[in-house]
């Protein structure tokens, strides 16, 4: 736990005229935040419509939606009006192949603008969206048709060779496949589809109720859990990110994430398209100066990343900066992972405004524990609940529920359901589904505690706290407290079964440039983290690596470093992007 607090006038030196946390916390209703919206007119809700239709109504529809940047270098700006007529061309397409409400069309394709037209197009059909990483391999690509019950696929000609067509006989429900580039047997070309149809389309009275949106978990703990959306989600969407992002609608916003994992749509696609920014999306991979690029060349106000990227910049070293300056960015997020105090004072320092780190799951779709723009930020917290989200530390025993009251108890984080953006199902997993409410709350599996002042700290995942000799160590306290060592970029830390203790924790290490591994490193930093966390609590075991197994959202896969250590099964991989070297 950091013992430093950002006060808020320095926090959000760049963020003017945000209300007062409490002031809004007890004015704010989920009922206003549903009248702010425009509503379909005949009083249904549709997500695309608040997203395209109601901006282009008030006028708005020669701003710039989408300010696109090719992996080339090719750039192209995408008006609130092109988009509106590509999405009506897009649901006109859906119509023509016979999809209905409430049918599953599915995405396999790259940060291309075809992917935003598909999204929103398809939600105002009224059919139900579901993105996927294109970097996902045959395996998981057809699992996840399956679960959802996919009966068109957006995708390319290349990516569809490599990863469907493999498994194309194992998909029966799936009727169309659009290619949005290339010929391959078996598909459609989308773009003559598009160009015979309309540009006018009603959108589907959608009632708030009606599904939008399936994701899937990142796969972080064990399979990937689809979990299924409905069309009110938006309200929670535009609510949590003006409160959590200052978003506004004069914004340059750029939001790192892929859609293809729930920050990707509910922050980058449909909050800032309802808010009406100017929005980036960058096609490329990761890329510290090309990153450093577009936060000063497009000149981004309001940015949303997550705590990989950031370690991975803290790794590049700021050099890299070298002549670029930032003076439009007035606020920064970050969400996933948790993001380490060392992460945020590095972000006052090199940007001059810290990191607001936020909390939520693919479940909640949406933010539900935030460092609110004109709060102070403590650096290691993830702030306090949203407004409109009533949160609790609880201990969950065969007796039932109990709420930890008691300031820096640990226990798991709760939340009490009803909010817009939670998931209405597991989509075929209907006992899983249950077990994640008891007693009035909401279980999100994660271990947090609150500190006097309200705010709260992410402890570890319920599957990778580690008890040892009678303590309750969370992995990211030790993995934090590591951080702060010169030497270290990224750290995971496990629990190993031992005779004496119980359990013996252990950390898996890779440095920054210019840093040798070998013992007398190894030494030092037991050595450091002894100091700063006490011996019952400092790793045992130091280990090096050159990466750590990490999902495609980032997230450091902790139990696949334990089932290795302990030589069992991997289970799902699906998931899996870097690996271990
Ligand atoms: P799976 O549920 O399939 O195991 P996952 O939980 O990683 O995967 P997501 O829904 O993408 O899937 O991630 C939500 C989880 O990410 C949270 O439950 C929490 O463990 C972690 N997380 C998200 N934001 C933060 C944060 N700010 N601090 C700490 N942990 C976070
Ligand atoms: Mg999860």
């Amino acid at each position: 736990m950091s013992d430093k607090i950002l006060r808020k006038d320095e926090a959000a030196a760049r963020t003017a005229n945000m209300p007062d946390y409490e002031v809004v916390r007890k004015a704010f209703s989920w009922k206003e935040a549903r009248a702010a919206l425009a509503g379909l007119p005949g009083g249904g809700l549709n997500i695309a419509h608040e997203a395209l239709d109601a901006h282009v109504a008030a006028g708005r529809g020669e701003k710039i939606a989408i300010r696109w940047l090719g992996r080339d270098g090719g750039r192209r700006d995408v008006t609130y009006d092109d988009l509106t007529r590509e999405t009506n061309r897009f649901a006109n397409v859906l119509g023509s192949l016979g999809i209905g409400p409430g049918e599953a069309v599915y995405s396999l394709i790259g940060r291309a603008p075809e992917l935003y037209a598909a999204a929103l197009g398809t939600l105002k059909s009224g059919a139900v969206f579901c993105p996927m990483f294109a970097a996902f391999g045959p395996e998981p690509v057809q699992a996840r048709m399956e679960i959802g019950s996919a009966k068109v696929l957006v995708t390319t000609a290349s990516l569809y060779r490599r990863k469907v067509a493999p498994v194309r006989d194992r998909l029966p429900e799936l009727a169309h496949v659009l290619l949005t580039d290339g010929e391959a047997e078996g598909c459609t070309a989308l773009a003559p589809l598009m160009e015979a149809v309309s540009d006018v389309f009603e959108t589907a009275p959608t009632k708030p109720e009606d599904p939008s949106l399936l994701h899937f978990t990142s796969g972080t703990t064990g399979r990937p859990k689809g979990a299924q959306h409905v069309h009110e989600a938006v309200v929670a969407h535009r609510a949590t990110a003006r409160f959590a992002l200052d978003l506004r609608p004069e914004d340059t916003y750029w939001c790192t994430a892929d859609p293809g994992w729930v920050t990707g749509t509910s922050y980058g696609i449909i909050a800032p398209l309802v808010i009406g920014v100017t929005m980036i999306v960058d096609e490329a991979e990761f890329d510290p100066d090309r990153w450093y690029d577009i936060l000063g060349r497009e000149g981004v106000t309001v940015w949303y990343t997550a705590p990989t990227a950031i370690r991975m910049l803290m790794r590049a070293g700021a050099g890299l900066i070298g002549k670029r300056r930032f003076p439009r960015l007035r606020f920064m997020a970050s969400v996933g992972e948790p993001l380490n105090p060392e992460a945020v004072l590095w972000g006052q320092e090199v940007f001059g405004i810290p990191f607001h780190d936020n909390w939520w799951q693919t479940e909640t779709g949406g933010i539900m524990i935030a460092n609110y723009a004109s709060m102070d930020v403590k650096p290691g917290s993830m702030g306090k609940p949203i407004p409109g989200i009533e949160a609790g530390i609880v201990e969950v025993t065969d007796a039932g529920v109990k709420e930890l009251t008691k300031p820096q108890a640990i226990g798991e984080l709760a939340l009490r359901p009803g909010w817009p953006s939670m998931m209405r199902a597991y989509l075929h997993e209907e006992a899983r589904y249950k077990k994640c409410f008891r007693d009035g709350w909401y279980l999100s599996g994660d271990l947090a505690m609150r500190d006097k002042d309200g705010y709260y700290w992410f402890v570890g995942r319920a599957d990778d706290v580690i008890k040892s000799a009678g303590h309750l160590i969370g992995p990211f306290e030790v993995e934090s407290a590591l951080i702060e060592h010169d030497a270290v970029a990224e750290v995971g830390v496990i629990g190993i079964p031992d005779e004496t203790a119980g359990e013996i924790v252990k950390a898996y290490v890779t440095l920054h440039k210019g840093f040798e591994p070998g013992p007398e490193l190894e030494r030092e930093l037991l050595g450091h983290a002894r100091k700063r966390l006490g011996p019952a609590v400092a790793p045992k075991a130091i280990v090096f690596r050159e990466n750590l197994p990490k999902t495609r959202s980032g997230k450091i896969m902790r139990r696949l470093l334990k089932a290795r250590e302990l030589g069992l099964p991997e289970g799902d991989i699906s998931t899996l992007e870097s690996d271990e070297k």
